[in-house]
């Protein structure tokens, strides 16, 4: 495609690259630009409206124009732009935060250590852990295991947590000390016969099996989201986390939710470790925690985590880790502000009163030809494609079925995310019942259109 010249299309082509974009396929077809937001929807460089089906990157919790998080980001801004926390220097939105976030957590936690985004947080769990065991002089304990298509993030040591299939080749990942363990999608490999309980049976003894043959003194975390998201809403057995967590017990290995997508309220809960049922040892969040308008995560410790490593910090001087941005007070702020918002608006009370009718538009796609299953759980949810519903067998990955279905939703104004044959949707927390409405009649359309389109592709 040639574009006009000095356009933003050609100005984004020729200076922008793309995270997450085959490079080579965008010199050709170019940007979309996406202009403006208003609630859940949002409008592109010609005006076009499109529902967001995904919060942004599963994110944008109070949609696209929350007045109240510009108000507090100014406010901040005019009184102090920034400043830092190292070494005992601090600010109130940073204590304000930290205080409210140890007082919203699931299980009784300790400290809170900020940073930027949910890469950062992963990667300063990592660095936290092996604190924690040199602390108590368990030097050889230091692996992490992670789940097959989990994703945790795309920081060095991050990326090699996540098990998703294209962000190990090309990057010579993952580092030495991180495994990667089974699945628990039961539709794609329960086996024939297997009960759900038995497939979460299997799934904690596959763990079980690649600790002890790491061997238990090696391995220091498992790290989990409790409801897998990028890798295709993968939504656990439900006993599936009692069974893992008995066995990190056993080996007395640490356990650590990803609630980067599930905290604030996306699984029907404020926390999807309590969907799910996790008792968090560490706990990393992002996304939701400022609604995304600004970048802001934060890691949760227990006080049997942060004992050891406060101990190790006054033997070494100094906890020798931080960013310029660990609380940035700006950030804080808005994230204090869509704290306040979610209780005051009751945003779990709101996803638990419209889960139902998304779960129930979800699960009727499930009649379409093209759907093999529907999954999920509060305002997060996946279809996926087969080319055979009897025999869950997917299509061959060239005739791109999931990215039709994408391609289809995008011209009827919706705005999905493809996983390979697979589409997600986790939309604002703010969405009621006629918008979900709205986003499951435009994905039906779309659903049509990839049918049509795949029979013709077979046809020729
Ligand atoms: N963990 C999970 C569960 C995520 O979904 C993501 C991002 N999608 C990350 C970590 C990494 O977050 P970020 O992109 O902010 O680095």
């Amino acid at each position: 495609m040639s574009f006009q010249p000095n356009s933003p299309a050609a100005r984004d082509v020729a200076y922008f690259l793309h995270p997450y974009t085959n490079a080579k396929a965008h010199e050709e077809q170019g940007p979309m630009i996406i202009e403006r937001g208003q609630g859940v929807y949002v409008y592109d460089d010609a005006g076009k409206a499109y529902i967001e089906a995904m919060a942004g990157l599963w994110c944008a919790s109070l949609g696209f124009d929350e007045k109240r998080l510009v108000k507090a980001a100014t406010a901040q801004l005019e009184k102090l732009p920034y400043y830092h926390t190292f070494a005992h220097k601090a600010h109130l939105p940073g204590i304000d935060l930290a205080e409210k976030l140890i007082q919203l957590a699931p299980v009784p936690m300790s400290k809170v250590f900020f940073c930027s985004s949910g890469s950062e947080a992963n990667d300063t769990v990592i660095k936290l852990v092996w604190y924690y065991n040199n602390a108590r002089g368990r030097h050889a304990k230091k692996k992490f295991i992670s789940r097959i298509k989990g994703y945790h993030g795309v920081t060095v040591a991050s990326a090699s947590l996540t098990g998703t299939p294209v962000n190990h080749p090309g990057f010579d990942l993952p580092l030495a000390g991180f495994k990667h363990t089974s699945n628990p999608h039961y539709y794609r490999f329960g086996q024939e016969g297997e009960s759900e309980e038995d497939f979460a049976t299997r799934m904690a003894n596959d763990l079980e099996q690649m600790i002890l043959e790491e061997g238990p003194e090696t391995v220091a975390a498992f790290i989990a989201e409790p409801i897998q998201g990028a890798g295709g809403v993968i939504v656990p057995p439900a006993t599936y986390f009692e069974k893992i967590q008995a066995v990190l017990k056993k080996y007395d290995v640490l356990m650590v939710a990803d609630e980067v997508i599930c905290g604030f309220g996306r699984t029907g809960n404020f926390w999807g470790s309590q969907t799910v049922g996790i008792k968090p040892d560490i706990l990393s969040c992002a996304k939701a925690l400022s609604s995304s308008y600004l970048p802001i995560s934060a890691v949760m410790m227990t006080d049997e985590v942060y004992q050891p490593i406060a101990q190790a910090s006054a033997d070494l001087g100094v906890l020798g880790h931080g960013y310029t941005y660990s609380a940035h007070p700006v950030c804080a702020a808005v994230a204090l502000e869509t704290l306040k918002i979610y209780e005051e608006r009751d945003i779990v009370g709101h996803v638990q009163a419209v889960a139902p009718r998304f779960l129930e538009r979800l699960h009727a796609l499930g009649a379409h030809p093209l759907v093999g299953e529907t999954r999920g759980r509060g305002l997060m949810g996946a279809l996926e494609i087969v080319a055979d519903k009897a025999t869950k067998a997917p299509f061959d990955p060239k005739a791109g079925a999931g990215a039709l279905a994408y391609k289809a939703a995008a011209e009827h104004g919706l705005i999905v995310r493809s996983i390979g044959d697979t589409i997600a949707f986790t939309p604002p927390l703010i969405i009621n019942e006629s918008q979900i409405d709205e986003m499951f009649d435009k994905m039906h359309k779309a659903l049509d259109d990839a049918l049509a389109a795949l029979k013709k592709a077979q046809a020729a």
